[in-house]
């Protein structure tokens, strides 16, 4: 029994002395970005699983206890997970860090008090994921400086693969001339910025509300007017109440998928492959 204490002991003294931090990210995009940062230098946990939705998401007792010990959990704020705010209390010593730093964020609106909102899913643009993974390299940095140079290095590294991806993405949609696209719900301002493309409308613009007949009307119109013939639905979200209008507009549905971390999207950059080419193939079909 001593012996197996000692064992443990010995195990955990080195683990600190190889210095390996535990590290969160509230959304899976964001756990990638931080994994390829972080390499074998952090534990990265992540908080929302795939195939939930972080505007739908609640901590249970489970998911805190796996938090215990975290120094710091990576947020994107902005309304997307404010959530992780209120476990501050429950996690003594761990800081939540938001990861928009130096992100020129898209207006969405004004809050109840009359502030301005932003559209937090900047994630989705690519030149946004750089400045992110930066904003990730320089905590990791300041957290740990003794592995300062792997976590630069590392970040080189995935700025580099962004860019290669961002520009290969938007050499696949140069061919189309009409690039307006219709959405379900409003995450794909950035990803549309980035990639020039005309977000036409949105089918449910304020979140989980139920839109309007008269957005509806007005959104019919223009899928007609502009030869619209696709809109895009999200595996997280119930896109049941889309049935009558599909079925009156005859739009074909694909789906665009912000979060990833399911089968053939288990990495931030082939989430994004993904949804450019869906994108590539409803542009196609509009041609
Ligand atoms: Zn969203």
């Amino acid at each position: 029994m001593k012996r197996i204490l000692f064992i443990i002991l010995l195990l955990s003294f080195s683990l600190y002395l190889r210095g390996e931090i535990k590290v969160a990210a509230t959304i899976f995009p964001l756990y990638d970005m931080v994994r390829e940062i972080a390499g074998d230098k952090a534990e990265v946990k992540l908080i929302v699983p795939p195939g939930a939705s972080p505007h739908l998401f609640g901590f249970t007792p489970g998911k805190l206890q796996d938090l215990q010990g975290s120094r710091i959990i990576f947020c994107i704020g902005n309304g997307a997970d404010d959530w992780v705010k209120k476990v501050k209390d429950a996690l003594r010593g761990t800081k939540i860090f938001t990861v928009d730093k130096g992100i020129s964020l898209i207006p969405a609106g004004r809050s109840f008090k009359g502030n301005i909102t932003y559209n937090p899913h900047y994630w989705l643009g690519i030149p946004e994921a750089v400045i992110i993974s930066r904003n990730i390299k320089n905590v990791l940095q300041a957290e740990d400086p003794d592995n300062a140079s792997f976590y630069q290095a590392n970040f080189a590294k995935f700025s580099r693969r962004l860019l290669a991806a961002q520009e290969r993405y938007i050499k696949m949609l140069s061919p189309y001339k009409n690039r307006k696209i219709v959405t379900f719900h409003a995450a794909w301002v950035y990803f549309a910025r980035f990639l020039n493309l005309q977000i036409l409308g949105t089918f449910e613009p304020s979140g989980t509300g139920e839109p309007s007949p008269r957005h509806i009307a007005n959104l019919t119109k223009k899928i007609r007017k502009y030869g619209v013939k696709v809109i895009f639905i999200e595996p997280q979200l119930n896109s049941r109440v889309l049935d009558a209008f599909v079925k009156d507009t005859g739009l074909k549905i694909k789906i665009l998928d912000p979060l990833g971390g399911i089968g053939g999207r288990e990495s931030y950059l082939k989430l994004m492959d993904y949804n450019v080419k869906e994108v590539q193939e409803a542009l196609e079909s509009a041609r």
